[in-house]
């Protein structure tokens, strides 16, 4: 299936989730995977071929999440902060994916999910979008945001920080929720982008 999910309904049930196993920021995410009766192992996946690395891969069959120890040291570094949202990757196929079968989805092989990093497809970029809500969501951000305007990276690593997850991606997450944006000098801001000429909108 790669039908399109709403932002809404995966924003919700990443929500769903965080009540439902009362999660905290950083929660631990292998104790989420026992909480929907997931396994995890480490497997060494050849991916040297083809674009993307293969960080992870999920074998619903198994209830299997997998994770490519070719990649271990990218996906321990940083407080794991690589391996919590590639798990959340496979916890979105899970959840969304799943239920109504991969079907001709080139990207499942009839027992296994292969995910590439990078991939634009949707399905792969649904399955982004619900780790980035789960190790992230909306309310908690919103309520460890800084109380004033705010500028440089330092305020990025703190959230990061305190969600465990990369500077990069925390930032990518408050981009997509209109909570920052980087002008021109690559240097993070608060509040969404100025859009110029929006204005002309309401003109004449
Ligand atoms: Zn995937």
């Amino acid at each position: 299936m790669s039908d399109f999910i709403p932002p809404a309904r995966i924003e919700a049930r990443a929500a769903d989730l965080w009540r439902q196993f009362e999660l905290e920021p950083g929660f631990d995410i292998e104790a989420l995977l026992d909480g929907l009766q997931l396994d995890l192992t480490w497997e060494l996946l050849d991916d040297t071929a083809g674009d993307g690395d293969i960080l992870g891969q999920l074998i619903p069959g198994r209830n299997l999440v997998v994770l490519n120890e070719r990649h271990l040291e990218r996906l321990e570094a940083r407080g794991r902060a690589q391996l919590r949202f590639t798990i959340g990757h496979e916890i979105g196929h899970w959840l969304f994916h799943v239920p109504g079968g991969f079907g001709s989805s080139p990207f499942f092989d009839g027992e296994r999910t292969l995910c590439r990093s990078g991939s634009a497809a949707q399905i792969e970029r649904q399955a982004e979008a619900f780790s980035a809500a789960l190790l992230v969501p909306r309310d908690s951000l919103q309520a460890a945001l800084p109380q004033t305007s705010w500028s440089g990276w330092a305020p990025v690593y703190a959230l990061a920080e305190k969600f465990a997850v990369s500077a990069t991606a925390m930032q990518i997450r408050l981009e997509g929720l209109g909570w920052a944006h980087r002008p021109e000098d690559g240097k993070p801001r608060s509040g969404p982008e100025e859009a110029p000429g929006q204005g002309n909108l309401f003109d004449g």
